[in-house]
Order: structure tokens, then C-alpha cells, then sequence
């Protein structure tokens, strides 16, 4: 383990027992790679997280960016770190050489952002940042705009954001106001209010590539009239060198309740007449086009709720080794020695529970990232089709599944502590506030709830949903007569019965209802995460046994350790959403009949 990061064991497990991610070596894209370069770059993430970015964490908690003579002034070590970082080429781990990149497959990438997550969630906002909108630009801009704007964003010179939210416009994004005047040399004047725009002012980079949605003249109304447009803060030359000062204005920092680090701005666009911004893509298809890359985004944000869940279950259960309070029950001598917090069944309830949420939550989003591998570069078609289809089915889950188990874990770990846990003395508290925001940024719970139930599950008259039953049935068939596993087995065949009875029955309310049938939307994706994540604890307890028995690279008891997680999620905590199958499958109506003025 280092720092309590991550237990660099189970990291190694997953990816190459349970996932096996070796594989992506014989595609093409990766044929230069080996399981030697993909740890190299691994172990330069932790060391980059352990080093320049784990040490200031707390600092940057405690000391929040400010707005002081005009300038937003963050503490030193976050440019430090972020140097570190750009000089590692470790932002452009993903792209290809050409462009200086390292080529690495999504899975690696994802794996040594979230190790410099786990290190320091705020800190790495910046380049998370930077990598999603340079991405997107990479996907959709033309070459002009990949040369001008990306190219430097992955070397790390320009950073990027996202703008998206207006104060009137959440959720709803298609209610945006902001608004985009055509010029005649082909640019736009883009004006209009953004809120809660994260690393929308700083002094920590050349330049800041604001990713802005807005809206042209006869733009039609709603989602399908959202255009995205490149609005740098200083305007960029033909040479690649900087010019003029964009027309864009912080209006104000926002101080929140965690990833404190992270500058949260109120942006102003276009007082002076309007910022100069340059269109992405088609005009009017702007949400599509931000919506291509919100699968990644979406596996980083569930991947670094995992990863706060993992550091919070480290520090819980290096304290619960440490800490001796009480007695067995059965001692009754006082003057026997206090035994460690680690022998009480409670705590043992608690550290279990965070293994499973944190180590559960992790493989999920590996898996995912595995997914959008194949997605883009397997190359028999079909597996790319069915991948794609999976990853698009599966991504409320990965989003938001960790976004609530991990940071239900963050929860426990303070419990662990005790009144330990509550101050600021220890760093779990800052976890949980870490972790809080991920519910609700790129997407509300109650909004992935809807997109799963509402859209992604009958996608294709319901294709990708059979096809995830099928593969859960494939590893409950090879699991089957496997002595050590059959508990667990029936357990997660009972439930995946259980979930396909209640898609079945609200599907057909949604036909006549969808009011009444995304009633419960929320609580639908809860069962469907816990399915997903039994399904792959399984995975992993099938992996374990094959260590065991073939005398694996790790030691006995991690992979018991493993077998006994499996137990745990699959009859503790896969019976707890599923005991609410009748209110689902009746698509009941208690929220909605509750009159307002009742409230
Ligand atoms: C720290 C932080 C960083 C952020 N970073 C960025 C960023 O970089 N760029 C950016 O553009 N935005 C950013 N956001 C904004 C974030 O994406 C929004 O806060 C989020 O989308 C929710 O919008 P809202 O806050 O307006 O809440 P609302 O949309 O008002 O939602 C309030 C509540 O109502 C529920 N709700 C809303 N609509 C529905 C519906 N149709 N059905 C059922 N329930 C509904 C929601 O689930 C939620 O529980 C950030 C937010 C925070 C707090």
C-alpha cells in the first residue's frame, strides 16, 4: 500500500486477473505496449500522486482559493504539482504519438488519473478538466481548432473547462440563455452568465480554453438548439502565440462545502460586447457533441468517487489496527489489555462494507474504461458495437453507483474513527465532503435515474439489456457448480431474476405512464447498480479462486480476502435495494399522490 492510496495488489488484480487488460496488447493501437509499460506508467502516477500531489491536500482544503487584486490566488503547491504532472506527459497518456501522447489504453489512462485523484481530488480537477475538454476538441473540432487549442492543452500549457450551467438553467440544460451572434469572419459573439464553473480563473496556466454552450439566433428551442463553441480567455494567433484578452469576466468565487482547491467560478461572457468564441462541430448539436465525451467523463467521475472511497477504507482500517478500545464480550477482567477496534464485529461490519463499496466501485469503473477500449479500438465490429452498447446502458451506473456506495463508504470510515473522525485533525472528514459533490455534478442522481430507466434500457428495443443478462448468465453458469461460490451464486441469480421482473413490468407502465414509471427511477438504478456490482464482485471472487487454486501471484489471504468481500455485498448489502422489488414492480405511486400543500 502507499500512502493508503491503494493497495497496489488489488490494483494488479483487477486489472490483469479480473480484467486482463494484458489483451490490448494485441490490437494494433497497442502493439508497442506491455504489461511493463503499463505498470511503468502506474507507478509513475502513484509517485506523482504520492509526491507532488497527495502532500498539499489538506493545505488546499483548509486554504481556498481568492480573489485578491484582480487575481484568483491559489496556493503555490498546486502549480507545483501540476508541473510535475504536465512533465510527465502523463495528461496526454491516451492520445496517440503523434501527438506526443503515450498511446495507452483508456483503461491505464483512467487508472493513473484515478491514483492522482485518490492523492488529491482538487488538484487534479485542473488537468481532469483539461483532458475532457482537449478530448472533445480532439473529437469534434476541426484541425485548425486541434492544432490552435489542443495540441497545447495536452502538453499542458492551456487549460481547459466546461460551461455548461447557467444560474436559471441546471438540469435543464436545454433552457440555457447564453447567446451566440454570427461575425462575418466566420468567429461569434458569445454572451451570457455561467455558474459553478470549476477551474474558470486561475493564474496556472497560459491560457484557459472555456468549452461554452450557447445558443445561435434561429436556433430551435430546447436541447436540439445547443451549440458548443471554443472561447479562449486570451485570443490565440495564427503563430500559436497569445493574443488580446478575451471579453470574459469572473464574476465571483464560489466556496463550497469540499474539493475546496478546485476554483469554482461565476463566469460573465461578452460584457463588452461579446467574447470572441468559435463554433464546434454542427451549429444546433452542441449537447450531442459534449454528450460524446460525457462517457469518459462519466467513468472519471465514478472512478474518483472510488478512489475516495478507497483512501477513506485505507486510513479506516490502519486506525481500526491501531486504536484499542473495550473488550471481547465474553472478558469481563478490566484489568486485561483493551483490544484493537479491528476485533469488534461492528467495526469488522463497517471495514467490510467500505471493501466492498470501494474495491466493488473500482472494478466497475475499470470495466467500464475496458469497455470503451474495445469500444473504440477492438477490431472484430461487433465486439466494438456491443462494448459501445454496454458502456452507453451501463454509464448511469458507473457515474453513480460509486457516487453513492463510496461516499457511503467516506461515511463509514469517519465511524470507525469515532469523534476522531468528525474533526478536521484527520482526513476522513475531508473525503466525505470531497465525495459529495460527485452525486451531483455532470449529472444528478435523480437525472442518471431517469436516463437509465427512462432511455438506456430499452435502447434498441432493449438490446443491450438482454445482452448485459447474458453475460451476468455466463458467469452464473461457470460459477455454478463451484462449491466455494454457490452461496453467492444464488444470491446474485435471484436478484438478476428480480430486477428483469421489474424492468419487464415497468417498462410497460412506461408506455401508458412514464410519470408513474420514473416515479421510482432512483431507486430502480440502485437495484440495477447493486445487480451490476454483485455481478462483478463475483467476477472477482471467480478470479480469486483461480489464484488460490493456481497459486496466483498474491498472497492467500488477498484473495480470501476477496472470496469473503464477495460473501459480504451479495448477502449484506444485494438484499437491501431488492427488498423494495414490490414497490418498483407496482410502480407505486406514494411520491406522486402526496399533495403539495401536505408538504
Ligand atoms: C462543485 C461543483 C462543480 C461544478 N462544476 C461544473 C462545471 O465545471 N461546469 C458546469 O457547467 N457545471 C458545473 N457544475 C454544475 C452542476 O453540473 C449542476 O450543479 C448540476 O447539473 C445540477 O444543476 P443545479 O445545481 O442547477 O440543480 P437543479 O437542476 O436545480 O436540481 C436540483 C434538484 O432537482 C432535481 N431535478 C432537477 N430536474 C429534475 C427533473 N427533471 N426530474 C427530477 N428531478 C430533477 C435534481 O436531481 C436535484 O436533486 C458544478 C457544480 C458544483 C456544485
Amino acid at each position: 500500500m502507499t500512502q493508503k492510496i491503494i493497495n497496489t495488489d488489488d490494483l494488479a488484480f483487477l486489472l490483469y486477473e479480473l480484467l486482463d487488460v494484458e489483451r490490448f496488447t494485441q490490437l494494433s493501437r497497442y502493439s508497442d505496449h506491455s504489461r511493463d509499460t503499463f505498470d511503468a506508467a502506474i507507478e509513475l502516477a502513484l509517485k506523482v500522486g504520492v509526491e507532488a500531489f497527495a502532500p498539499h491536500n489538506h493545505l488546499c482544503d483548509e486554504d481556498e482559493p481568492r480573489f485578491e487584486n484582480g487575481k484568483v490566488v491559489i496556493r503555490p503547491e498546486v502549480g507545483e504539482a501540476l508541473a510535475v504532472l504536465r512533465e510527465t506527459g502523463l495528461m496526454a497518456a491516451a492520445q496517440d504519438y503523434e501527438l506526443g501522447g503515450m498511446q495507452l489504453p483508456s483503461v491505464i489512462a483512467q487508472t493513473c488519473i484515478g491514483l492522482i485523484k485518490g492523492a488529491n481530488v482538487s488538484t487534479q480537477a485542473y488537468a481532469g478538466l483539461t483532458i475532457a475538454a482537449c478530448n472533445l476538441i480532439m473529437a469534434k473540432g476541426s484541425d485548425e481548432q486541434k492544432r490552435r487549442y489542443a495540441e497545447p492543452m495536452m502538453a499542458g500549457r492551456f487549460f481547459g473547462t466546461m460551461c455548461l450551467t447557467e444560474p436559471h438553467a441546471g438540469s435543464s440544460l436545454g433552457d440555457i440563455k447564453s447567446r451566440a451572434v454570427p461575425q462575418a469572419d466566420g468567429s461569434y459573439r458569445i454572451s451570457g452568465n455561467k455558474i459553478f464553473i470549476s477551474a474558470g480563473d486561475h493564474e496556472l496556466s497560459e491560457n484557459i480554453i472555456h468549452l461554452v454552450l450557447a445558443k445561435l439566433p434561429d436556433a430551435p428551442p430546447g436541447a436540439k438548439g445547443i451549440s458548443l463553441f471554443i472561447v479562449p480567455r486570451f485570443l490565440v494567433n495564427d503563430d500559436g502565440s497569445l493574443g488580446e484578452r478575451n471579453d470574459v469576466s469572473l464574476a465571483g468565487l464560489i466556496h463550497k462545502m469540499g474539493y475546496r482547491g478546485t476554483t469554482s467560478t461565476m463566469l460573465n461572457f461578452g460584457e463588452k460586447g461579446g467574447a470572441v468564441g468559435y463554433l464546434v462541430g454542427e451549429p444546433h448539436n452542441g449537447l450531442a457533441g459534449m454528450f460524446h465525451m460525457m462517457n469518459e467523463a462519466r467513468i472519471g467521475v465514478g472512478l474518483g468517487s472510488a478512489m475516495l472511497g478507497y483512501t477513506g477504507y485505507l486510513h479506516a482500517l490502519e486506525y481500526a489496527r491501531e486504536r484499542h478500545q473495550g473488550r471481547p464480550q465474553k472478558e469481563r477482567d478490566p484489568e486485561t489489555p483493551m483490544i484493537p477496534l479491528i476485533e469488534h464485529a461492528d467495526i469488522r461490519r463497517m471495514l467490510l462494507a467500505q471493501k466492498a463499496f470501494a474495491e466493488g466501485g473500482l472494478a466497475l469503473c475499470l470495466y467500464a474504461a475496458t469497455l470503451s477500449d474495445e469500444k473504440k479500438h477492438a477490431e472484430d465490429p461487433l465486439v466494438r458495437e456491443e462494448s459501445g452498447g454496454l458502456l452507453d446502458l451501463l454509464i448511469p451506473i458507473v457515474k453513480s453507483w460509486p457516487s453513492q456506495f463510496c461516499l457511503e463508504a467516506n461515511s463509514l470510515a469517519i465511524q470507525v474513527h469515532g469523534g476522531y473522525g468528525y474533526t478536521r485533525e484527520y482526513p476522513v472528514e475531508q473525503f466525505y465532503r470531497d465525495n459529495r459533490l460527485n452525486p451531483i455534478h455532470e449529472g444528478t442522481h435523480g437525472i442518471q435515474g431517469q436516463d437509465l430507466l427512462g432511455r438506456k434500457v430499452s435502447m434498441q428495443d432493449g438490446r443491450f439489456f438482454q445482452l448485459l443478462l447474458e453475460r451476468i448468465q455466463a458467469t452464473v453458469q461457470e460459477c455454478a457448480g463451484v462449491a466455494e461460490l454457490q452461496a453467492s451464486t444464488q444470491l446474485l441469480t435471484d436478484a438478476v431474476n428480480q430486477l428483469t421482473q421489474i424492468t419487464e413490468a415497468l417498462q410497460l407502465v412506461r408506455r401508458e405512464d412514464p410519470d408513474r414509471a420514473l416515479a421510482n427511477a432512483y431507486l430502480y438504478m440502485e437495484c440495477f447498480g447493486h445487480v451490476v456490482v454483485g455481478w462483478i464482485w463475483l467476477r472477482q471472487a471467480q478470479a480469486a479462486l483461480r489464484g488460490l487454486q493456481q497459486g496466483g501471484d498474491r498472497q492467500r489471504g488477498f484473495y480470501q480476502g476477496k472470496l469473503h468481500a464477495c460473501e459480504y455485498f451479495l448477502r449484506y448489502e444485494l438484499p437491501k435495494p431488492l427488498a423494495l422489488t414490490e414497490v418498483l414492480r407496482s410502480a407505486d405511486r406514494t411520491t406522486l399522490d402526496m399533495p403539495d400543500e401536505c408538504f
